[in-house]
């Protein structure tokens, strides 16, 4: 068998010791794997629970359209996530465009103008600057007369607790906690630590809502942070819980009231979760989330595997070969732009879409450096799907994410792997015996 995969590796432009490299790599990390394993049996079983608890039939995966009202299929998938979130209600809709979103869905129907948000673990994703109005932005929270506040993590990566304490005030409204790290340096903040942020801001001011940023995070551990105190958690259906087959949508998690009022901005006032049809896509929701524990571990398979590729020829990678992960994010700095470009490339190339592709660095709208952006997806932008993308700047990083199958994750890794060694950014003898 091992010959046979060396052969149809190196028909794919992959040559023996660099298989032989991966497979050395591979064989340290079982045991690891195995503990990846044991949580996606447990989300695996929690998905099928809560799918048979609320009768999950046929007729559910079939759909409406027009105003869609009593859609079986939508209202059941929707309390199949406040089940899976240990909530008391769901709002999970094609309607929402992506993850941001959500994001900006969850905070203007709960905001009023006059309240404050804050975000006690520094700046939030990009694009939610914008959903903010820390960069003005036309409709922004700002315009609505909507304050914002933020509490930058400790240096070391923990909380500021003293800050935070002076920073909630009587109009905090809501509090914001990303937890991925998304493409900072920061730590990715595990569901524990999360329960610890809330219960102290809950000791404080018990009615402000905590709202946590789940994009990346889902199914990555056992718990999700609407188990540990989070009022409302919102992510993308196009990352980690739709497994890869959702082609659109959001969810947002949460306490009744909250997820209320998002309905009610979504469609309109009187109207709330009644309408909004779901069209065709029910039956890649559903089939989606059944596979989204499976799907989550083998992208975190993956990433463990770059990590300790690229870690154990001396690259840093964040996070590293060892840590637990909270996420499905990878970053390696290969500190020169020639090794961001022909890591993009090589996972451009191992894609099954697009495969043939080159991709260049290019001026992208609203950033300052190129970027480069590697993916050969079924759907579009699916950052769930194998995927990179790195700024062409200092540190000159890469930020690897997804992996629908670990086998493509890994043969993408290790197609990285040949492209650095082929332009001559990784100088090494690749022989068995020199490892
Ligand atoms: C992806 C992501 C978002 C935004 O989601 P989009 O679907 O790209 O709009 C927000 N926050 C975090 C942490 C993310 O990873």
């Amino acid at each position: 068998m091992k010959d046979l995969s060396i052969e149809i590796f190196k028909d794919m432009g992959i040559t023996p010791e660099i298989y032989e490299y991966g497979e050395s790599i591979w064989n340290s990390l079982k045991d690891r794997f195995e503990e990846v394993d044991a949580v996606s049996e447990y989300n695996q079983i929690k998905v099928i629970q809560a799918m048979q608890k609320n009768k999950v039939s046929e007729a559910c995966l079939i759909g409406t359209t027009g105003y869609g009202y009593n859609d079986l299929g939508r209202e059941t998938l929707e309390r199949v996530y406040a089940d899976i979130f240990q909530t008391q209600d769901a709002l999970v809709r094609p309607q929402i465009t992506c993850g941001t979103h959500a994001l900006a869905l969850a905070l203007m129907s709960n905001l009023r103008p006059g309240d404050e948000l804050l975000s006690p673990v520094g700046k939030p994703y990009d694009t939610l600057e914008e959903v903010i109005g820390i960069r003005p932005s036309k409709g922004s929270l700002k315009e609505y007369g909507i304050s914002y506040r933020q509490v930058d993590l400790l240096p070391d990566g923990s909380f500021d607790f003293e800050n935070i304490k002076k920073a909630l005030n009587s109009k905090t409204k809501m509090v914001t906690i990303q937890r991925s790290k998304g493409y900072q340096t920061r730590p990715t903040l595990s569901v524990q630590r999360i329960g610890e942020l809330i219960a102290f801001i809950k000791g404080i001011r018990p009615d402000v809502i905590c709202m946590v940023d789940n994009c990346y995070g889902e199914f990555t551990q056992t718990k999700e942070p609407s188990e540990v105190g989070a009022d409302l958690v919102v992510g993308s259906l196009i990352k980690n819980p739709g497994g890869g087959l959702a082609p659109i949508g959001g969810y947002l998690a949460g306490k009744k009231e909250c997820i209320e009022n998002a309905a009610y901005r979504l469609t309109s006032p009187g109207i709330g979760k009644e309408v909004g049809a779901s069209l065709y896509a029910l039956s890649a929701f559903y089939q989606g989330l059944f596979l989204a524990p499976s799907v989550t571990a083998n992208a975190l398979k993956a990433a463990i595997f770059a990590a300790n590729i690229y870690e154990n020829l001396g690259f840093s990678v964040v996070p590293d070969g060892r840590e637990p992960r909270y996420d499905i994010i990878q970053a390696v700095t290969f500190g020169n732009p020639e090794g961001v470009i022909a890591f993009c490339q090589g996972i451009q190339q191992a894609a099954p879409v697009d495969g043939y592709v080159t991709p260049e660095p290019w001026d992208m709208p609203g950033y300052d450096s190129p970027v480069i952006m590697a993916a050969g997806a079924f759907v579009s932008g699916s950052s769930i799907e194998l995927s990179a993308d790195g700024p062409v700047r200092p540190p000159y990083s890469v930020y690897f994410q997804g992996g629908l199958t670990w086998q493509h994750g890994k043969f993408g890794i290790i197609k990285t792997l040949q492209k650095l060694v082929e332009k001559g950014i990784i100088i090494k003898d690749f022989d068995r015996r020199n490892l």
